[in-house]
């Protein structure tokens, strides 16, 4: 059905949840990441191709310009799994012509990669956000050495608490995850802690107003290579220590109005970006009913995992086929209720692997609960806090839903 070769920058969990979507469909996918062994490259069969046995993934970094080159000459169309990847080098292998497209463009992965610009952006489109400051210049490109970087830094912090009052969130503004890049400023002796813990001066920050939040909500949207965007249904997300801990589908709020809303708005921002391919939107429930943007990924995302088991088309496929210029599949859900999961480490490896069968204990007891799917991502060695799995479940009912998660969760403990 398909000739054409996808490249992915990035072999992790989201990139094996895209090989399977592909595989379905014969999409041959070429991977670039470090190792033979990175869970999506597990999953998919590249022949030696060389006298040297080479495999047609590429080991290496997808933050470096020569093995991107490399991996865009073995393929036809090139999308990442993680935006934390070289985009200037994937806009110049585009203008040479080495690749027929990629998907996000790399200007819309450039622009989301500095959660600063991505905030300025977003705004600027009339689009719901937290208050936000820059701390330090704002052109990255003026920052000069540590010691007044951090000096700079420690003024816009004062400034953006008397702006914002306190807590205020600083913000790393590039190579953040999971809360990796966020410090909690309580006061204003917490300054210099905060400022060194994410990155000593030596990285562009930003602060962020206090959400006080009532629910964190995310919606996946998918934009198809002709501009057309498709939301899929607004979820609520549940964090614990800023990482993604369970994820309820659809969002269940007494105003059905939210719902609707997160959906336009999502729809509205991933507008704004050019390229095709799906978009995690990250959003904060206020309590008098409003909706404020948190930031965008630009692919598919750990909240839209549950489309797998729970949506007429998985966030993967309507991505692949989003990339493909393929007809885009529905976007509704097909089951009453579901609920996700994460499998978080729960130490670093130990000798005996005692912390990986602990870490996985609730994956086998999801066996014999009904409608729930376990999926493992194969990553070898376990940190506390890694992505090692998750968990779907889906129902007839909410209730039936969060019955069935119980027993999950237990194993837990
Ligand atoms: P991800 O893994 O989703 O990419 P990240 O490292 O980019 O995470 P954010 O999404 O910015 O970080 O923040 C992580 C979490 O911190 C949010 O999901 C939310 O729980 C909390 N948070 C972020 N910004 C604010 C804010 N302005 N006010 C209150 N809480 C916040
Ligand atoms: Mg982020
Ligand atoms: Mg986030």
């Amino acid at each position: 059905m398909e000739k054409r070769v996808v490249g992915v920058l990035g072999a992790g969990q989201l990139g094996r949840m895209f090989v399977e979507a592909a595989s379905r469909l014969n999409v041959t996918v070429r991977l670039l990441d470090v190792g033979d062994t990175a869970p999506a490259k597990q999953i998919n069969y590249a022949p030696s191709t060389s006298s040297k046995g080479q495999s047609e993934h590429i080991d290496g970094s997808f933050a470096d310009p020569a093995k991107i080159k490399e991996l865009a000459s073995k393929v036809d169309i090139l999308t990442i799994e993680i935006e934390h990847v070289d985009a200037t080098q994937l806009q110049s292998v585009l203008d040479q012509g080495l690749v027929d497209g990629v998907h996000p463009l790399p200007s819309t992965i450039a622009l989301i990669q500095d959660k600063y610009a991505q905030k300025k952006h977003l705004s600027e489109k009339g689009l719901p956000v937290a208050e936000y400051m820059a701390v330090g210049p704002e052109d990255l490109s003026s920052l000069k050495d540590a010691e007044t970087n951090s000096k700079d830094q420690a003024l816009g912090v004062s400034k953006a608490a008397e702006a914002f009052g306190l807590p205020l969130m600083l913000k790393s503004r590039t190579q953040a995850y999971d809360g990796k890049g966020n410090f909690v400023v309580r006061s204003q002796q917490d300054t210099q802690q905060a400022i060194q813990a994410l990155g000593g001066g030596s990285r562009g920050l930003y602060a962020e107003k206090w959400a006080k939040f009532v629910k964190e909500v995310a919606v996946m949207v998918v934009r198809s290579s002709s501009g057309e965007v498709r939301a899929y249904p607004a979820v609520e997300t549940v964090h614990k220590d800023s990482i993604c801990h369970t994820v309820f589908a659809p969002l269940r709020v007494a105003d059905a109005g939210v719902e609707r809303r997160a959906r336009e708005i999502a729809e509205e921002a991933v507008a704004t970006f050019g390229g095709a391919g799906v978009f995690g939107v990250e959003l904060f429930l206020m309590a008098d009913g409003q909706l404020l943007i948190n930031e965008i990924a630009p692919r598919p995302h750990n909240s839209g995992h549950y489309t797998i088991e729970a949506c007429e088309t998985s966030q993967y496929e309507n991505h692949l086929r989003a990339v493909l210029g393929l007809p885009l599949g529905s976007t509704a859900l097909k089951v009453p209720s579901a609920a996700m999961i994460n499998i978080l480490g729960l130490a670093d490896s130990d000798k005996d692997g005692e912390a990986v069968a602990k870490t996985l204990a609730p994956a086998v007891a999801s066996l014999s609960v009904p409608g729930a799917t376990a999926h493992l991502y194969g990553k070898a060695g376990c940190r506390k806090g890694r992505k090692m799995g998750h968990i779907t479940i889906v129902g007839q009912s909410d209730a039936q839903v969060r019955q069935r998660l119980e027993t999950v969760e237990r194993a837990l403990d």
